[in-house]
């Protein structure tokens, strides 16, 4: 598997990767490969960018060669759904980055989880964590701290206790690759 600069979690967290050898569309090696528009795409044909994937991002949804931003008020398509030139200048964000991450594989979830950012870029997402992979419960509640239902987690995981119990939830760490600050979203199932 190539170095992926936005995805550092072990393989099986990637989303539609064969268990089995399949030939690549592309390049015709055989390999554990993703599948793709009915067929597979290898990871070194995903990484030159041969193929890619759609991500949901806190800056908008990238869809193909187009990125849906959020929050723009308009009634004109044209204003929210624009190319990922045009979006990289909007969202002030190198272009690169946006193509970097459409040459990312998506990750496992149960839910729809968007993709960090931080830095001016995105984050790199480390994989499926358990409260106890955190330092400490203040580096778990300060990765959490962003998220809507944060009330939540904290009530989760009370000040004066030192195991918590989380039962059946998932949790999706990111790295920013930058500042190194964890940032995390529960994904229950
Ligand atoms: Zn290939
Ligand atoms: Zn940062």
């Amino acid at each position: 598997m190539p170095p992926f600069r936005y995805f550092l979690a072990p393989e099986d967290c990637m989303s539609g990767l064969s268990r089995y050898p399949e030939t690549c569309v592309f390049c015709g090696k055989r390999t554990r490969a993703f599948s793709f528009n009915r067929s597979f795409g290898c990871p070194e044909c995903l990484q030159a960018g041969y193929f890619g994937f759609n991500h949901d991002t806190e800056l908008g949804m990238i869809i193909e060669d187009k990125v849906l931003l959020m929050g723009i008020d308009s009634d004109d398509e044209e204003d929210f759904l624009v190319p990922i030139r045009d979006a990289a200048e909007k969202i002030g964000m190198p272009e690169a980055q946006l193509r970097e991450l459409q040459r990312t594989p998506c990750f496992l979830t149960c839910n729809n989880v968007t993709w960090m950012v931080c830095c001016q870029d995105f984050m790199a997402y480390l994989g499926q964590w358990q409260p106890e992979n955190f330092a400490s419960r203040e580096a778990f509640v300060e990765a959490m701290s962003r998220q809507s239902d944060f009330s939540t987690i904290r009530w989760l995981w009370p000040e004066d206790e030192t195991n918590p119990h989380f039962g059946e939830m998932v949790i999706h760490v990111f790295r920013c690759l930058h500042c190194s600050r964890l940032r995390a979203v529960n994904d229950s199932t």
